[in-house]
């Protein structure tokens, strides 16, 4: 039986596709190719089955006899009924089993049939070593033996289709079907077996959606969907986007996944293919060998490919019909990074399909547009038309379980906060380090289901889980409270109900989860403790080679300027969460009014509450050494007219530049020089050349991309938001044109190393002084938004 079993598990994984949804017609393959077999093999002519025709060889009985005189062993696994009705739910049943009968004659019985050469076997589910079949037998099982195999596919079975285990065993099932892990392994005499949850089912379930996959990679309940970009391998948790788009196309019975990289610095092949190399990958890349996607490019011209990689990703059925393709409009410096991107880009699109039931093909196609994705729906709709009907049913589920719906519509009450959570409540001492885009974080949580009438259900806990901010890792909420928080904190919060098989899927006991969930009104309680922050890359590189950290030496660089001006008014552009306008309160300048603009709310939001505390604390402090009469924080982009940011004495633009397109840059340069005049603008950059230096000696290097290595000439660049970095010659190109350009003067120089010596500062340094006395006046314009302002009124009345 062992041996039997195994060969047919072998012979099945060549079934020509086009029969491959249907049993009928793999079974008819399967009674040809045997005709075939010269008389080994015996089709029988009532059942679709086959019988050894000769009997089995003298030592073959001997062996089997001799495993009689050990022990007879009985034993129970927990296996699931899958009803072939929708409106039945599923449950768990137990198959009694014994080494000395047949399991399949077992399954048969519970299936309510006599003979095991009845019962239809599934191919695997799940992971590719799993031995999770389903098990069914149609009740008609009479076959036109006359009709050729490709014909009989659309022969209609008797019984009704069975969605829920078609949708899981990627071909027709008809009538009840049971789910179980039992089976002969290859090679081995002993009989596999595991028992099955109902959380096993749920985890199936919800293996087969891309946010699924991710989610379960990450086994933590509020990772909803997938991740909005990929940054580096160093900062992603869970399965690389590419790995899980081989597991979905193998999950849904598809080719696997093509992916095609260009390199548009090596488009002069005259070759039309030339830049365009396919990539033979068959295994997913294993974390710290060597990926075959850069081998792909070739040994010996990686050298100078700073790269602009480009990934193309095509989709086809198991017939080679194109299903889908994408290609990036974007292109990376990484190959890595294409791929990843490339195959995230897919992998959202898809999602979108399976987690909206119902969504409209309109809003699939402007969707598919919006991300540059091609699908081609006939082929789609044939590979996925199962998929939907199940849709039905997750919706169709939710509705016979009482009061599961409700759910969605409950807690709309008064102490909501914000991304639907509340009942917030904070706790411990503020340690000043908070998280904010790009930082990788580390928290500890416990997740809970709570009943209105507060009982409550443990779901889930975690003492270590890293994921990076800012790119949708988590569901909002979570990233939205940990903002508030700093390292040591903690937060205990109400939040709504994520969708019920996600739930089911992490609960330990779903029986008692099913029933608290249909007793009312849930809600998830998460408690979390933020327990570390590790900054972006760029950050660590600096705090780790120079002392002071390179960031303090640009505040004190801008300082001096500030002190030594006499400046009253100074403006930030781009002031972050607000570094150097916290530091200048600390000093004694002769500013009266300080200004700071950015467009993201959430640093923004930090320097408020920074500015706030500082400017309203007792005079006692040592910022009763400074004059600020007023402080204002903008919300708005530096490169658009606003005339309130006019006319200052002093401005800064600390390591911004570098953060927006090389175009953007160069128009915030004539904006700034043209209409907001300040008197004396102080511009800093990284300097390219200088990556040589921060990357050699960069403790924290070892632990980015391990690829990387290879590629010896190419530096990235500091952070993964940079959009460039330039030379020393290229700052200096494009601020020197600028200067003349808008009447300036310029000066170069730097922070971090020295100037005089290769290859230059670390940071480079532009001090552009106005040549003109009175700048010319200005009309009225305004497109920033104030997000906080301070005058100095405020601060008496807050003494009080
Ligand atoms: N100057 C700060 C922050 C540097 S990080 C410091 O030295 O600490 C770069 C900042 O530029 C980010 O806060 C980003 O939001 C901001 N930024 C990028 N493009 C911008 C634009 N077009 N207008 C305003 N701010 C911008
Ligand atoms: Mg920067």
């Amino acid at each position: 039986m062992a041996m039997y079993d195994a060969k047919l598990t072998n012979l099945c994984k060549h079934i020509n596709p086009e029969v491959e949804s249907n049993p009928l017609g793999i079974t008819s393959i399967i009674l040809s190719a045997a005709e075939k077999l010269s008389g080994s093999l015996l089709p029988l002519e009532d059942h679709l089955s086959l019988k050894r025709q000769s009997p089995h060889p003298p030592d073959v009985l001997q062996s089997v006899e001799n495993c009689e005189s050990t022990l007879l062993e009985s034993f129970e696994i927990q296996a699931i009924r899958i009803p072939s009705s929708v409106n039945e739910t599923i449950e768990t049943l137990v198959l009694n089993l014994s080494s000395a009968s047949y399991y399949l004659d077992v399954i048969a019985e519970a299936l309510g049939v006599t003979e095991a050469s009845r019962v239809q076997v599934s191919r695997t589910i799940g992971k590719a070593s799993s031995e999770i079949r389903l098990y069914f037998c149609p009740k008609q099982q009479l076959l036109d033996q006359s009709l050729e195999p490709l014909e009989v596919h659309r022969v209609q079975l008797q019984g009704s289709l069975n969605v829920r285990a078609s949708y899981f065993a990627g071909q027709e099932v008809y009538g009840d079907a049971i789910l179980a892990s039992v089976g002969y392994v290859w090679k081995s005499a002993n009989l596999f077996h595991e028992d099955l949850s109902m959380r096993t089912y749920y985890r199936l379930l919800i293996n087969k959606i891309p946010s699924g996959v991710y989610k379960l990679s990450r086994e933590a309940i509020f990772v909803a969907e997938l991740p909005m970009a990929f940054t580096t391998r160093s900062n992603w948790r869970g399965f690389f986007p590419r790995e899980i788009l081989y597991t979905f196309c193998r999950q849904h019975r598809l080719a696997e996944p093509v992916f095609c990289i260009r390199n548009s610095s090596l488009g002069t092949s005259t070759d039309p293919h030339g830049t365009c190399k396919k990539l033979k990958v068959t295994e997913p890349i294993e974390e710290g060998k060597k990926s075959p996607v850069l081998a792909a490019a070739g040994g010996g011209e990686s050298d100078g490919l700073t790269g602009d990689f480009q990934c193309e990703v095509k989709i086809f059925s198991k017939c080679q019909d194109l299903i889908l393709q994408f290609l990036s409009t974007k292109a990376y410096k990484k190959q890595t990074d294409a791929v990843q991107n490339a195959a995230l880009k897919v992998l959202l699109w898809l999602n979108l399909f399976f987690s909206e039931s119902n969504i409209s093909s309109e809003k699939l196609s402007s969707n598919a547009k919006e991300l540059g994705i091609q699908f081609y729906s006939e082929y789609f709709l044939k590979e996925f038309n199962i998929c939907s009907l199940v849709h039905d049913f997750w919706m169709s589920f939710a509705t016979v379980e009482d009061g599961l719906l409700d759910h969605k519509h409950m807690k709309a009450n008064d102490d909501m906060l914000e991304n639907g959570v509340f009942s917030l409540n904070m706790g411990g001492q503020a340690s000043g380090v908070n998280p904010s885009s790009g930082s990788l974080v580390c928290i500890g949580y416990t997740s809970c289901l709570v009943t209105e009438g507060g009982m409550k259900e443990h779901l889930e806990s975690n003492e270590e889980f890293e994921f990076e901010m800012g790119i949708g890792a988590v569901v909002p909420y979570i990233e939205g409270i940990l903002t508030q928080l700093s390292v040591g904190q903690s937060a205990c919060f109400g939040a709504e109900l994520p969708p019920l098989e996600f739930i089911l899927a992490a609960a330990d006991d779903s029986p008692t989860t099913i029933s608290l969930l249909s007793s009312g009104k849930c809600s998830l309680e998460h408690t979390i403790t933020l327990l570390r922050v590790t900054e972006p890359l760029e950050d660590r590189m600096e705090q780790a080679l120079f002392s002071p950290p390179l960031s303090k030496q640009r505040v004190e660089y801008a300082l001096q300027h500030i002190q030594e001006s006499h400046a009253l008014s100074m403006i930030d552009f781009g002031c972050g969460s607000g570094s150097l306008l916290d530091s200048l309160l600390d000093y004694p300048t002769s500013l009266e009014k300080i200004v700071g603009v950015d467009i993201s709310q959430k640093s923004l939001a930090r320097a408020a509450k920074m500015l706030h505390s500082k400017l309203n604390s007792k005079l006692d402090y040592k910022v009763s050494s400074n004059r600020i009469k007023s402080a204002v924080l903008y919300d708005g982009s530096i490169t658009n007219f606003d005339s309130r940011l006019c006319g200052f004495d002093i401005g800064t633009c600390l390591e911004v530049i570098e953060h927006m397109e090389e175009q953007e840059a160069s128009l915030f340069g004539d904006v700034v020089l043209s209409s907001f005049c300040p008197r004396i603008l102080i511009i800093s950059t990284p300097n390219y050349e200088y990556n040589v230096i921060l990357q050699k000696s960069a403790p924290q290097n070892q632990e980015e991309d391990p690829d990387e290595k290879n590629q010896s000439q190419a530096y990235k660049f500091r952070n993964h938001d940079h959009k460039f970095e330039w030379t020393r010659a290229q700052f200096c190109d494009w601020a020197t044109d600028l200067s003349r350009r808008h009447n300036y003067s310029v000066e170069f120089s730097g922070v971090g190393g020295a100037g005089d010596v290769e290859p230059g500062f670390a940071s480079q340094i532009a001090v552009f002084r106005r040549k003109e006395e009175n700048p010319k006046s200005v009309e009225m314009a305004h497109h920033c938004k104030v997000i906080w302002e301070w005058s100095e009124g405020d601060r008496s009345k807050s003494a009080l």
